[in-house]
């Protein structure tokens, strides 16, 4: 018992003395005045909080000469900052989008862009997702000034927008074609892995080293039509229904890969109950085994396979009228190492109805995996280790898109990570009264403090 009392005591030691209540407050009015800021991407702006974070460096001392403000539009502004070191290595980019998903009063129990803490959860569209991220980067690069820390490389914080619209205003894709100089990096640290609670119960702190790509296609058919008081068999909606219903039905080939099976080998190690074996035998490459986890949980099911699942639908042009078109999308999620012609083939010979025509829509950004890099895994890790004893540190490859994509395209590997932990089945970004632990947001000052100190140390 004691040498485990002792550590614990000694982690909240290293807790205490990594984090002066200035620096807590600090990251805390930061967050505050991100949340107040209205930044939803179709109905709000960026550029008042890139602004805002601007006025916060200027305050701490940084000059004018690095702090950097643009953006595809006026009202969606990105910040670039960069904190100078002594340039033995290339720089660190540390990522956060400034946007959020929409959130309507009506659907939430408050305002959401009033900041509020309450019950041990600070609540407010974008705790959760981006806003933390954004502002702990803010709040420990002056805390880095203020202590006089000289890393061995740059380090850039890139605040951006539109990472949830996507669209030509993204920030991210913006600095890359227009001054890629203010952002070019050796790596980049970003959101996109955080920390899994289960019960309340800190199990395992994620670092996402790669992430699906998506790949929306139109499935389409067309019919000459004709009057309805005369139907034929061979319609537009039942063509396109069976289709569809072959679409449900179907899943497309399991598989691992270099990070997967990493993953599930960890989680095997953390995971209680029956599913146990079956998650250590799919980091074997067992079939058998990955058909039991794919049904255990839906998120091992499209860890494991590329997923597509039809989301809207077209048809028809009057109550009495045979169909000329019905057409649905079908938005996939595509595991990296799968190319769109595959996918695109599958569905074809799936649907195996030569009048149901497939056609990718709109463009498709697909990017490679970022490298397991060694040593970033190992500072990952052995801060993980210090601040959160017996927490597994996990590499995943996450289901969802972030901005990490646009930097892994263009040759600059990303890898999300937070420090940040939530509950596993209480996961609000996106979704109504957002929030975000009191201890969390704190823990994942410290975190990323020590994160950042580590990979940009030593050389
Ligand atoms: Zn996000």
């Amino acid at each position: 018992m004691f040498p485990r009392l002792l550590c614990l005591a000694l982690g909240s030691l290293l807790l205490l003395h990594a984090q002066p209540q200035a620096d807590r407050d600090l990251a805390r009015s930061i967050y505050k005045e991100l949340i107040e800021i209205k930044t939803g991407y179709s109905t709000g702006a960026t550029t008042p909080a890139a602004e805002a974070m601007a006025a916060r460096l200027r305050t701490a001392g940084f000059p004018e000469s690095d702090i950097h403000l643009g953006g595809a539009a006026p009202h969606k502004g990105n910040l670039v900052v960069r904190y100078h070191g002594t340039g033995a290595r290339k720089p660190l980019l540390l990522l956060a989008h400034l946007d959020v998903v929409e959130a309507k009063r009506e659907d939430w129990s408050f305002e959401p862009f009033v900041f509020r803490e309450e019950g041990g959860y600070f609540y407010g569209r974008g705790t959760s997702d981006d806003k933390a991220q954004a502002a702990l980067w803010i709040a420990n690069l002056i805390r880095y000034k203020h202590e006089g820390f000289k890393p061995d490389r740059d380090l850039i914080v890139a605040l951006t927008a539109d990472e949830e619209g996507g669209g030509p205003y993204n920030g991210v894709a913006w600095l890359l074609k227009n001054h890629r100089d203010w952002i070019d990096s050796e790596f980049s640290l970003n959101e996109g892995g955080w920390g899994e609670m289960v019960n309340g119960r800190k199990v395992a702190n994620d670092i996402q080293v790669s992430e699906k790509y998506l790949l929306n296609f139109r499935v389409e058919v067309r019919n000459k039509g004709g009057h309805s008081s005369m139907p034929v068999p061979d319609n537009a909606i039942y063509h396109l229904s069976e289709a569809l219903v072959k679409l449900g039905h179907f899943g497309f080939p399991m598989k691992i890969n270099e990070v997967t099976k990493v993953y599930f080998a960890e989680l095997a190690k953390i995971e209680k109950g029956p599913i146990t074996a079956d998650l250590a035998k799919v980091s074997e490459g067992s079939l058998d085994a990955m058909k039991n986890v794919a049904a255990a949980s839906v998120a091992w099911n499209a860890t494991l396979r590329t997923t597509c699942v039809a989301t809207m639908l077209e048809g028809g042009h009057a109550l009495n009228a045979l169909p000329q078109l019905a057409a649905a999308n079908v938005n996939c999620r595509v595991l990296p190492e799968e190319s769109i012609d595959f996918v695109k083939t599958t569905l074809e010979k799936l649907f195996a109805d030569d009048q149901v025509k497939v056609t990718v829509a709109g463009e498709v950004l697909r990017g490679p995996a970022s490298p397991m890099r060694a040593d970033i895994l190992k500072a990952v890790k052995r801060v993980t280790d210090s601040m959160f004893p017996s927490v597994a540190t996990i590499p995943m490859m996450v289901m969802g898109g972030t901005d990490g994509r646009y930097l892994r395209a263009e040759g600059i590997p990303t890898y999300g990570v937070q420090g940040i932990f939530m509950d596993r089945d209480d996961f609000r970004a996106h979704g109504r009264d957002e929030r975000m632990l009191v201890t969390s947001f704190y823990e994942g000052q410290s975190f990323l403090y020590e994160l950042v100190k580590q990979l940009a140390s030593g050389h």
